[in-house]
């Protein structure tokens, strides 16, 4: 069998065509990482943040990624125990030995949901602030009627 010009010129504009394909492909494509390689440079994940799906080494964590306890979250963002329950959180084992499991999150997720909650973080600050104040205030009012003398 003997091709014409024109059916070799077609032949080769799709081997050409196909190859760009192929090389653009291989392009757009994300560079392959797998589970448990850091995202930024390939070494090994930090294990502590796998169950949020987040694969970073100790060298790419930002603070951002630093987890939290409860109780420093609810004292740090004033995050109630409702907003709390809607973010996503890993379980540990309680280091001071309660049965209770302790349940750290994200800091990265606590500021956004501080952000929704207080405008910006500014605001949390300010809020912070304010609270920190009436706090003293009703400990100084606290400690006056303690040593108060009695009247006689
Ligand atoms: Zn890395």
């Amino acid at each position: 069998m003997c091709l014409s010009a024109a059916q070799k010129a077609r032949i080769e504009a799709n081997r050409l065509e196909a190859l760009r394909r192929r090389r653009e492909g291989a392009r757009a494509s994300p560079p392959k990482r797998q589970r448990g390689m850091c995202a930024e440079c390939g070494g090994p994940a930090d294990p502590s943040l796998a169950s949020f799906e987040i694969f970073v080494c100790a060298k790419h964590r930002s603070e951002k990624l630093d987890l939290i306890t409860a109780t420093e979250a609810a004292q740090e963002y004033l995050l109630p125990k409702a907003t709390l329950a809607e973010l996503r959180s890993v379980a540990r084992k309680n280091p001071r030995g309660f049965a209770t499991p302790m349940k750290l999150y994200l800091r990265l997720d606590l500021e956004e949901a501080a952000k929704n909650r207080f405008g910006s973080l500014d605001h949390l600050e300010a809020e912070r602030h304010k609270r920190h104040k009436a706090a003293y205030g009703r400990q100084e009012r606290r400690a006056a009627t303690f040593f108060r003398t009695p009247s006689s």
